[in-house]
């Protein structure tokens, strides 16, 4: 019995207040300024035994579709279509206004479920208004305040037939959440996420390389802001998808910048904010602008990314706006291997965000590095190839006396992890550990993972 509910309405009424109430915890941000909450941000509420999943809209004012309240309207739209249930949400202390006129117009024509509450209205000053809401015609109002938890006895009867309503729905189809586990030849065991863990996404660059509309393009739906207004909150940190049944979690690096208002700031806030977003993640996508790609903060946080043991994908946005793509696409790859040698392989894939062209590409791209990075080798396969890899190339004899690999095993995952037993593991040298962990990339199929090495002497 799960089932999702919008809380709708314009700025400052007290929608975010009642998301706060539903969840618990303070997740959205409370503000007197109209309009702080421009995001959809989603949370897990409850209500008295009613558990289901709330949604907190944008306000909206009336405005024409390209200025910043126009694109609010949409997101509005976006939540109504989402939900299953809405609650509008006036404020009863000011009375119906004609933005609340035009929420509830968009409301007859889409909503299914409408629970109209007027909020604010602890003490007398609020009985006027809570009147004025029959007149939208949406049916009784409920007279709530959020602020002090009025009135949630209320919601509560409301919500409560109509939940019964959806646990109805729910028996009837049945949804299918199996996830299979590629392990064809029984022994390199590939880890698949289970539905309740989903696999972790981050999505850095800098600042307009396209973060926001990238992760909206993957989500399809508008759920967060882009565009350059100042001030513009985007503090979802993270959103959820599936992918065919794959559960992925995407951590907006873009949201972890909302307070900047400097652009000089906001180099230097997405390079750490770019650091946190690595650490949350098990696939790093670095987000490069096809007209400036590579420049030295991509580098850093690629190369951060491969420090941190992350699998790593890099794709090119705004292909779109390329004109000689061929040629480009050659020059990019060159300068990938150049820049990038300690991700030898990293899978390149050219995107638009913006029409949507390639982003199948990418979320294959993400799946394959992830499983690349959950790589597990056998150690009679190690071995065998050890062996191989000695007698066409072997280690260095340091003042004479070569050294010895004896043995080889997989110690770790995620990413992988080799240790070599040998002899003077110190005087190996960087080059003949490349030589290796080259061979491992190109024997056992792991472009671009970040591969680890460690020489053990026996002791
Ligand atoms: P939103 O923009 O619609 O999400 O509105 P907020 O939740 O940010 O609330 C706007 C303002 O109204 C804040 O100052 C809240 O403290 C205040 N507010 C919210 N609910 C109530 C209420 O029930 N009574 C009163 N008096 N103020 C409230
Ligand atoms: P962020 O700062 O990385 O989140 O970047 P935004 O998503 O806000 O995008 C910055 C600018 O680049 C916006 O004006 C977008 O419309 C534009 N943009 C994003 N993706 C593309 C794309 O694929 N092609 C083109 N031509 N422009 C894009």
């Amino acid at each position: 019995m799960s089932f999702t509910l919008a809380i709708v309405g314009r700025p400052n009424v007290g929608k975010s207040t009642l998301f706060n109430r539903l969840v618990g915890k303070r997740l959205a941000l409370v503000d007197d300024q109209p309009g702080v909450t421009r995001d959809l941000r989603e949370g897990a509420a409850r209500l008295g035994d009613l558990r289901f999943t709330v949604i907190d809209t944008a306000g909206l004012e009336e405005a024409t579709d390209d200025t910043l309240q126009g694109r609010m309207r949409k997101l509005t739209e976006r939540a109504v279509d989402m939900a299953d249930v809405c609650v509008f949400m006036i404020d009863a202390r000011v009375g119906v206004t004609p933005v609340d006129e035009a929420v509830a117009d968009i409301l007859r024509k889409r909503g299914r479920n409408v629970i109209v509450a007027a909020n604010k209205s602890e003490g007398r000053a609020a009985d006027g208004g809570v009147i004025e809401a029959y007149s939208l015609g949406l049916g009784e109002p409920i007279r709530l305040s959020a602020e002090h938890g009025e009135g949630l006895n209320d919601l509560y009867a409301q919500l409560l037939p109509l939940s019964e309503q959806f646990s109805e729905r729910d028996r009837t189809d049945t949804p299918e959440t199996d996830v299979s586990v590629d392990d064809e030849d029984g022994d390199d065991d590939i880890r698949v996420p289970t539905p309740d863990k989903p696999l972790q996404v981050a999505v850095v660059g800098r600042p307009n390389a396209g973060k926001s509309t990238l992760i909206n393009k993957l989500l399809g739906e508008d759920r967060l802001l882009t565009g350059p207004e100042a001030g513009i909150t985007r503090d979802a940190i993270s959103v959820q998808m599936d992918w065919n049944g794959l559960p992925v979690r995407i951590f907006d690096t873009a949201g972890m910048r909302k307070k900047a208002k400097v652009q000089e700031k906001l180099e230097k806030l997405s390079v750490s904010d770019g650091l946190r977003a690595v650490k949350f993640a098990e696939v790093v996508v670095v987000l490069l602008d096809a007209a400036i790609p590579f420049e030295q903060q991509d580098l850093r946080i690629a190369d951060l990314a491969e420090r941190e043991g992350r699998a790593v994908v890099i794709a090119v946005n705004k292909w779109d706006a390329e004109d000689d793509k061929s040629e480009k696409l050659k020059m990019l790859r060159e300068e990938c291997a150049r820049l990038l040698p300690q991700l030898r392989g990293v899978p390149l894939v050219t995107v638009s965000a913006l029409t949507g062209k390639g982003l199948d590409r990418l979320q294959q791209a993400i799946e394959r590095a992830y499983d690349v990075w959950n790589t597990r080798v056998t150690t009679a396969k190690l071995n065998q190839w050890l062996s191989g890899m000695v007698e066409a190339h072997p280690p260095p004899a340091p003042s004479g006396r070569r050294i010895k690999l004896r043995y080889m095993t997989q110690a770790k995952t995620r990413p992988p992890g080799f240790v070599v037993m040998c002899s003077n593991p110190e005087k190996m040298g960087a080059s003949y550990s490349r030589y290796l962990v080259n061979g491992l990339r190109d024997t056992f199929h792991m472009p671009g993972t970040p591969i680890r090495l460690y020489m053990r002497s026996q002791s």
